[in-house]
This record gives C-alpha cells, sequence and structure tokens, in this order.
C-alpha cells in the first residue's frame, strides 16, 4: 500500500479475529497474518499508544497522521489473535467492553454473526434462514422508509451487500430486542446448540480484561448491554447503561475509565453529557464522516472518527 491516508486523527476500529488458516470467527473478521500485515503497512509508529493519544487529544496536539487502534465489544479472539500480533509490534490498544456479557447476559447480535459465519455457507443463506424465523413480511421492503434507510447504510458503508441491508434493518427497525431474541434462540435451537456454551467462546473474561489493563492497555466503556439504538433511549435509561458500565470496569481495572466507543455508533447530545459527567475525556465513533450536525469530523474529544477494519483490510490488500 502506498501512505496510508492521514488527512485527520482517527482510530482504527476492530471487532472480530481468527487464525490464518481457521474459520472466520463473524462477519468482517480478519486473520493475525492480515491483521499484522495491515499495521506493518500503515506504519506502526504512527499508531500512538492510547495514553498518549489522550494526552494529546486533551491538549489539543493531535496531528492529522496520528492513529491509535481500538477494539470493541470484549470479544474472547481479540485476546487470542490480536494481542499476540500487538506485543510483537510493541503496541498498546483500547478496549472497549459492555459489561453485560461479563455478567451472563450475552448479545444475541453477537451470536448471530458466529452462527452466521460457522453454520451457513454465505451471509445471504443465513439471512433468508434467520427471515424464516421472524413474522417479517416481504412487504416491509417495499416501503419508503425502507429504501430511505437503504441507501442512508450503502452511503456510510458501501462494503455491505444486499443482505447485509436487509438483515440490518430487520435487526435495527422491524423487529423489537424480544423478537429478535426469540429469532436467535429458535435459530440456535434448529442448529442444536447451547447458548451458554457459544458465549464462553465468545466474550473475554472479567480476568482477561483486568489482565489487559495491569499490562498497560487502556480499558474504555462501550455501554452496559450494547443497545442497537442507544440514542433511543430515555436520559434516565442512558445514564443506568453508562452508570452500570462505568461501575463494572471500575470494579476490575481498580481504576474509573477515562475512554469509550458509541455501540453501534448510536448516540445523541444527553449521551455526551451523561459521558462528560462521569469524567470520560476521549470517545470514538465508528466511522469517518462528520458526526450529525456538524461540518467536519471529530467536532469533540467525544466523537472521533474510525476507520473500520473492513476498509483497512481492502486498502492493505490493494497494495498486491
Ligand atoms: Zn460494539
Amino acid at each position: 500500500m502506498a501512505t496510508y491516508p492521514a488527512s485527520f486523527a482517527h482510530g482504527l476500529m476492530f471487532h472480530r479475529f481468527h487464525r490464518q488458516g481457521e474459520p472466520a470467527a463473524g462477519q468482517g473478521s480478519i486473520s493475525d497474518a492480515a491483521f499484522e500485515a495491515m499495521l506493518r503497512a500503515i506504519g506502526s509508529e504512527r499508531i500512538l499508544a492510547p495514553q498518549e493519544w489522550m494526552s494529546r487529544a486533551n491538549a489539543g496536539l493531535l496531528q492529522p497522521a496520528d492513529l491509535c487502534i481500538t477494539f470493541d465489544d470484549g470479544l474472547k479472539n481479540q485476546v487470542e489473535v490480536a494481542l499476540p500480533v500487538l506485543e510483537r509490534l510493541g503496541l498498546k490498544a483500547f478496549w472497549f467492553i459492555y459489561s453485560a456479557a461479563l455478567r451472563g447476559s450475552y448479545d444475541r447480535n453477537e451470536i448471530a454473526n458466529l452462527l452466521a459465519t460457522r453454520y451457513f455457507a454465505s451471509f445471504n443463506a443465513y439471512v433468508q434462514q434467520f427471515e424464516a424465523l421472524t413474522t417479517v413480511s416481504p412487504k416491509a421492503f417495499e416501503s419508503a422508509d425502507w429504501h430511505y434507510y437503504a441507501q442512508g447504510l450503502k452511503a456510510r458503508f458501501p462494503f455491505y451487500s444486499a443482505s447485509d441491508v436487509r438483515y440490518r434493518y430487520m435487526r435495527n427497525h422491524l423487529l423489537s430486542l424480544t423478537e429478535f431474541e426469540a429469532a436467535v434462540d429458535r435459530l440456535l435451537a434448529l442448529l442444536g446448540l447451547d447458548l451458554h456454551a457459544v458465549a464462553g467462546q465468545l466474550w473475554m473474561t472479567a480476568d482477561q480484561v483486568g489482565a489487559l489493563h495491569t499490562s498497560g492497555h487502556v480499558i474504555g466503556m462501550h455501554s452496559y448491554s450494547h443497545p442497537f439504538s442507544l440514542s433511543a433511549l430515555s436520559a434516565r435509561d442512558q445514564r443506568v447503561e453508562y452508570q452500570a458500565n462505568f461501575d463494572d470496569l471500575t470494579q476490575i481495572t481498580g481504576q474509573p475509565p477515562r475512554s469509550m466507543s458509541h455501540p453501534l455508533n448510536s448516540y445523541s447530545p444527553a449521551t455526551l453529557e451523561i459521558l462528560a459527567n462521569l469524567g470520560i475525556e476521549c470517545g470514538f465513533c465508528s466511522n469517518m464522516q462528520p458526526p450529525g450536525g456538524h461540518a467536519s469530523v471529530n467536532p469533540s474529544p467525544l466523537e472521533f472518527a474510525r476507520e473500520d477494519s473492513t476498509t483497512l483490510l481492502a486498502l492493505t490488500a490493494s497494495s498486491g
């Protein structure tokens, strides 16, 4: 790859990993080999340790070329597959953890992602099976609301397939959380799988989160339960989400968190106020566009841009 673009400081956003030669760990999963090649191509000297990123951000001294590494969701394959790569390259990262999974309350969305890649020939095949387990009517995909949603999503995430968009519309808009979870549980039953056994393979334990903190990585917030649309919650419910996550992470690391990322990029002015009141100094969005209502990226220290790993992978791979 030619020089990685550097028009403004931003985070590099990662979710799922698998070992080279093993099955993908979910949609957008990248291998340890690809992760290492990508970081070397970008240039590890440009990647700031999270403490350095925060101190430059607080002082207003972040430069356009400055980058940092972020992991969302507290997934076990991040410590098992990506952490050894960081250690080889001498890099530290932000790890944004929603704590419900640590307490045995599992995000069916992450479980669904694992099922989609492990048990179906394609994401399209998964979406068809999933849709059949819901009461969603095909007519829902003829509405003006659907067309508006699909256009907006394709503009922000050009790499999404038609199935990706259809699935997100069902998950985020047509189905209630209870309906979505019931459909995933029906899918688990159909496949003959146990929820707790699957969850145990997916998420880090509290001890693993604590060990990351002890070894110099930075643990930050990502809400308690990872709602599909945090901004749709009342200010009171948003505060409950972040206070619970704040308390859990403080207990695990012995230090109050100072950083966060917005789950599914969902937040409102009320969210930013709640985060500021909790002493959060640095927050991350999940795309490279100016946040709604702003003319440019990085409008506040709680809204730093991030590039998705799928885009990073495409840039790295295009170097040949
Ligand atoms: Zn997340």
